[in-house]
């Protein structure tokens, strides 16, 4: 028959392994993490299928994985009773990588260890870092509900080709074998092998099984076998009462669903009771992962209904401007068995995202009153740094929120944070600028440009410098729009310096003064303003004596309705 075949894996995913062998060479225990994370995504992909289609256990629904170790033929077998693949299901998902964003990824990387294992991480090498420590890996799997004539096998030693060929094989779910290679020797020791489930998959929900160590028989007696042992805790981490989980626990469960390498920057865990009741387990990462800005995130928060797995969301659970957000949702309040549709129109799955955001939100503002606090006499540099570093993440996506999130609007417009005349660094709030508003003072003046420089030194800015008046400089693509919809912050209006009429008497020390000097410079200056309009014509709506500039000599400035220049250019760029 022609069920034989060979396949060559497609470029990138050579290239990928190439990568990955090199980069992660120091890093390779992880390859049990990822097998194993893999196995219990498809116990929960059969878990939820199954609720509607009970048929699909085919009698066994004692969902597990089992780790086999054989010295001799120095080799370790993954083995799960999860959903399996069909052959279809294994030429699409082993051997192919069909993700969006792959070229950027490669683009990424910059030959750094640390750096590329993190990105490569949040790629999701998952299956590929079998070759970590194999040099050949056998996969046998068949799809629950397939006839057992259905089943695949999948070989390669991951050199640019696989071999595929359809087999007999009884039971559901997949095998997959690592042939060692000679420097993964540690590898065939079961303690080591423990303390790597212990150390990864202790918040597993399913139990991980592996053949204890033989008892020594007593005298007279015969020795026993060795009994199967259940290694992780196998409890739902969302589930245990905080008290009871260690912060290394809720570390290592966020690697496992944010497919992360590093340790979260926080987490929120919460079981909310009310109309609705739900648990939340939210964490934010310490890095944007590579496709924060693409169109199709392919990670976000998951839902689970009665500790069984739901759907993955980026959407539907968190509002857009929090798609960095990752964690489980569990809830008693919707059915298992509906469709995705159904659950987005639910009023209890619209109760737990405005809850979530919520709590998020407050999360936030947390970490913003900790740095806060900690600027003043007892730095507490961990606290100062944790705002910090979230806001260069993921401040532009908080930006969107305030263009997105009307009802939270106050909310966010407070975690906001610009750069202005007195920092460089984006660390100044609206609140702390409003509290160094100067004498007279009762709007928040602000200037757009291409970049920080630029806004530095816009000649706008001259008048505000003389006479101390902060201005905060936005230099972000997003401030544009961002602008557009924050009129106003704690009842005081924010202007564009380089829009309208700008009116700064009365504000300030010498204000009655300079307002004198303004009215006798109009007056002087009548003669020159009229022969300048006369010469530029149509190409001005208006020219004005100004009081704007101290050392240039003239500026342009738009209407107060109209667009700013930097709003022009951003759409002349965008060919509009
Ligand atoms: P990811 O888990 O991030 O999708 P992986 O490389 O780890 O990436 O796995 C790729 C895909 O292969 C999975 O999404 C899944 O569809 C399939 N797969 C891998 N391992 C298993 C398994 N044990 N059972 C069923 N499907 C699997
Ligand atoms: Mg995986």
């Amino acid at each position: 028959t022609t069920t034989k075949e060979t396949r060559a894996f497609q470029t990138e995913v050579k290239q990928l392994l190439d990568l990955m062998i090199h980069s992660l060479y120091s890093n390779k225990e992880i390859f049990l993490r990822e097998l194993i994370s893999n196995a219990s995504d498809a116990a929960d992909k059969l878990r939820f299928e199954a609720t509607t289609d009970d048929a699909l256990f085919e009698g066994d629904s004692d969902l597990h994985v089992y780790i086999d170790v054989n010295k001799e033929n120095r080799t370790i077998t993954i083995r799960d009773n999860g959903i399996g693949m069909s052959r279809d299901e294994v030429i699409e998902h082993i051997g192919t990588i069909a993700r969006s964003g792959t070229k950027e990824f490669f683009g990424r990387l910059s030959g750094d260890q640390e750096q590329d294992a993190h990105l490569i991480g949040q790629f999701g090498v998952g299956f590929y870092s079998a070759f970590l420590v194999a040099d050949r890996v056998t996969l046998t799997t068949r799809r629950a509900g397939l006839e057992h004539e259905h089943g695949v096998r999948w070989e390669s030693a991951g050199d640019g080709e696989y071999e595929l060929e359809t087999i007999h094989r009884d039971g559901r779910g997949t095998e997959i074998t690592l042939h060692l290679r000679e420097e993964a020797d540690e590898f065939l020791d079961s303690w080591r092998l423990k303390s790597i489930i212990h150390k990864y998959a202790d918040h597993i929900p399913f139990p991980i099984r592996m053949l204890g160590t033989p008892l020594p028989a007593a005298e007279g007696e015969e020795e026993k076998p060795a009994e199967i042992e259940t290694i992780n805790q196998a409890s739902a981490l969302w589930t245990r009462s905080k008290s009871d989980i260690t912060d290394e626990e809720y570390n290592n469960f966020y690697k496992h669903i944010g497919h992360d390498f590093e340790d979260p920057l926080a987490n929120l865990h919460q079981r909310l009771e009310g109309k609705y009741e739900y648990t939340l387990l939210l964490y934010l990462p310490k890095r944007a992962p590579f496709d924060l800005w693409q169109a199709e995130a392919k990670h976000g928060v998951k839902l689970y209904v009665r500790r069984v797995f739901i759907m993955e969301a980026t959407e539907d659970l968190l509002p857009r401007y929090l798609r960095f957000v990752r964690g489980v949702m569990d809830t008693n309040d919707l059915p298992l068995n509906v469709s995705r549709e159904i659950l987005q129109q639910s009023p209890a799955m619209d109760a737990m995202k405005k809850g979530a955001t919520k709590r998020v939100l407050g999360l936030l503002e947390e970490m913003a009153d900790k740095a806060g606090q900690s600027d003043g006499e007892n730095q507490d540099a961990a606290a100062n740094t944790d705002f910090a570093d979230f806001w260069a993440e993921f401040g532009n996506c908080l930006k969107e929120g305030v263009i997105e999130d009307a009802g939270n609007r106050e909310r966010i417009a407070k975690l906001l944070r610009f750069s202005s005349t007195t920092s460089d660094e984006q660390s100044v709030s609206l609140s702390d600028y409003c509290a160094r508003m100067v004498e007279g003072q009762d709007t928040i003046y602000y200037i757009t440009a291409e970049s920080l420089a630029a806004a530095k030194h816009s000649p706008h800015l001259e008048v505000f410098r003389k006479k101390g008046i902060e201005v905060i400089l936005l230099h972000d693509r997003i401030d544009e729009w961002l602008t557009s919809h924050l009129n106003e912050f704690d009842g005081k209006k924010l202007q564009s310096i380089a829009k309208g009429e700008l009116d700064l008497s009365g504000i300030g020390e010498n204000a009655e003064q300079e307002q004198k000097e303004h009215e006798e410079k109009v007056k002087a200056a009548e003669p020159a303003v009229k022969k300048i309009t006369e010469a530029l014509g149509d190409k001005v709506k208006e020219v004005r004596v100004t009081d704007r500039l101290t050392e240039s000599p003239a500026c342009l400035v738009s209407d107060q309705f109209d667009m700013s220049s930097n709003m022009e250019r951003i759409l002349k760029q965008a060919g509009q």
